[in-house]
């Protein structure tokens, strides 16, 4: 069966290497997942040892590999479906962004409406399913439904602002408007002049989520971690190739996000860009007066330079920005003191008395952009699958896409299984360097447009 999304000359490619996927480069997300940090140390990883045996492989446990694994799980009973993961479960991007799950579109100034409409349709039923998994398994993840306020600190951002406003309205999304003193009563700070509040998406400590959702899945599905798959082999169904051993499955759903480019999956259609996050240590009671009276707050900037900024129910601020184009998918020291440097001055300007408020981590990740708001979703192949998140909403998106995407594998139809096959699939890219050199010089002018609002 040939994809919906992938599309015919991906097909072709795949047909023609040879039937072996090697990955050039492997996750390594580097130290200091501040959410991670946070948690008990996990229990020692089941490691892909000797000759395992599946119905179904699922590559990369993030929020679409565990859905997928979940659903498969759910749907076939009788088969058995191993999860195999690089690294941990929640120490990936999935486990190390800003924790906002996104109920509808997140970002004004939708470029594709008619999308952007299908995909809120989307991210309303991800942000549903995933509070019923943790209200259901008791996943002790700081869920709160708390919504959030998209902010701008800075008369220059204010058009940014009515386009988030404009795009509720068309998506007909109920919004509030609070000035500056609203805005000072929930962060206990001055520095916004204005945002924008809607209620329906909630907050999370995301590794924990990511533990709980891995640590509750059906019986017949395996996690495997620390095992990154070196290579997919295609004769005669699959052969994951992992350091100290080896899967073979009948099926095999990639769910390695930005990684599928490594092993020349679905390469040109997906922007990797890096993002950084910090989590401070708990503040204690005086500094936590100094934030509001709320007790924990989601702020996201309207202007694609500013910061995410979140007060969490355990009391540590998180201060989420920057941009870099990551296609090394690497996160050299220097930069990460760079980037520290810059939070803990994003943290200053808001809360002059907690600039120096110690970290527990500072980190990158990297998201994935398409050029369309499109969809990485469907047959890459005869049993090989795919889905990957991008854009607005990953976290909820991918959880629903990864669980469509396993009813889609197991025959069964629904009204938004329709909505997902319907979106237009991620459009092709230039190579490097002219991808590098465009995406730069957006950079430039995002960092541009709203220089206060970091
Ligand atoms: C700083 C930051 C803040 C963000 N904030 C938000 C937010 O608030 N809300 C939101 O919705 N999104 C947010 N995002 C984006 C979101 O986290 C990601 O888009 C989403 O997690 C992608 O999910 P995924 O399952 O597709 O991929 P991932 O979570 O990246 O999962 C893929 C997994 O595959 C594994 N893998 C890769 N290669 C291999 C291999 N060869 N073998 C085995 N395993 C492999 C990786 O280790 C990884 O765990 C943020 C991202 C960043 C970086």
């Amino acid at each position: 069966m040939l994809g919906t999304q992938g599309g015919a000359k991906e097909h072709e490619r795949f047909a023609m290497v040879k039937r072996r996927f090697k990955a050039r480069r492997l996750p390594d997300d580097g130290p200091r997942n501040g959410w991670y940090e946070t948690l008990p140390p996990p229990p020692p990883a089941r490691r892909v040892e000797g000759r395992v045996r599946a119905d179904f492989a699922v590559i990369g446990a993030g929020t679409c590999g565990c859905a997928v694994a979940r659903r498969l799980g759910e749907l076939r009973p009788d088969d058995t479906v191993a999860l195999v993961e690089a690294t941990r479960v929640g120490y990936g991007t999935s486990g190390r962004n800003a924790g906002f799950m996104l109920d509808h579109h997140s970002h004004g100034g939708m470029r594709h409406f008619e999308a952007a409409r299908k995909n809120d349709r989307l991210f309303a039923a991800g942000t549903a399913w995933l509070r019923d998994l943790v209200e259901k398994h008791q996943i002790r993840c700081q869920w709160s439904d708390w919504g959030r306020i998209y902010v701008a600190a800075e008369a220059s951002a204010e058009p940014d602002l009515k386009a988030v406003s404009d795009g509720f309205d068309a998506l007909g999304v109920p919004w509030r408007k609070l000035d500056r003193d609203d805005l000072e009563a929930v962060t206990g700070s001055r520095f916004y002049r204005r945002g924008v509040r809607a209620d329906g998406s909630a907050l999370v400590q995301p590794a924990a989520m990511m533990r709980g959702l891995a640590a509750t899945l059906p019986p017949n599905v395996t996690l495997y971690e620390e095992s990154p798959v070196l290579e997919i082999g295609t004769t005669g169904g699959f052969r994951l190739a992992c350091p100290d051993g080896t899967i073979e499955a009948r099926e095999v759903v990639l769910c390695n996000h930005v990684h599928a480019e490594e092993m020349g999956i679905l390469r040109h259609r997906i922007v990797p860009l890096a993002s950084f996050a910090s989590l401070t240590e708990p503040l204690s009671d005086a500094q936590a007066a100094m934030l509001g009276a709320e007790g924990e707050f989601g702020l996201l900037p309207a202007n694609a330079n500013g910061s995410t900024v979140r007060l969490t129910l355990d009391g540590r601020i998180l201060m989420r920005n920057s941009l870099h184009y990551a296609r090394s998918k690497r996160f050299p020291p220097a930069l990460m003191e760079e980037v520290a440097d810059t939070h803990r001055r994003s943290i200053a300007r808001r809360w002059p008395d907690l600039g120096e408020v110690s970290f527990s981590g500072t980190w990158g990740g990297i998201l994935g952009f398409t050029r369309n708001e499109g969809a990485v979703f469907g047959a890459v192949r005869d049993g090989l699958w795919t889905v990957m998140s991008c854009d607005a909403a990953p976290m909820t998106k991918g959880a629903i896409g990864g669980k469509l995407l396993a009813e889609h594998i197991c025959g069964e139809e629904s009204e938004l299984l329709r909505v997902m096959l319907s979106l237009p699939r991620a459009a092709l890219l230039p190579p490097d360097p002219i991808l590098r050199f465009a995406v730069h010089r957006r950079i430039g002018r995002i960092a541009a447009a709203g220089p206060g609002e970091r």
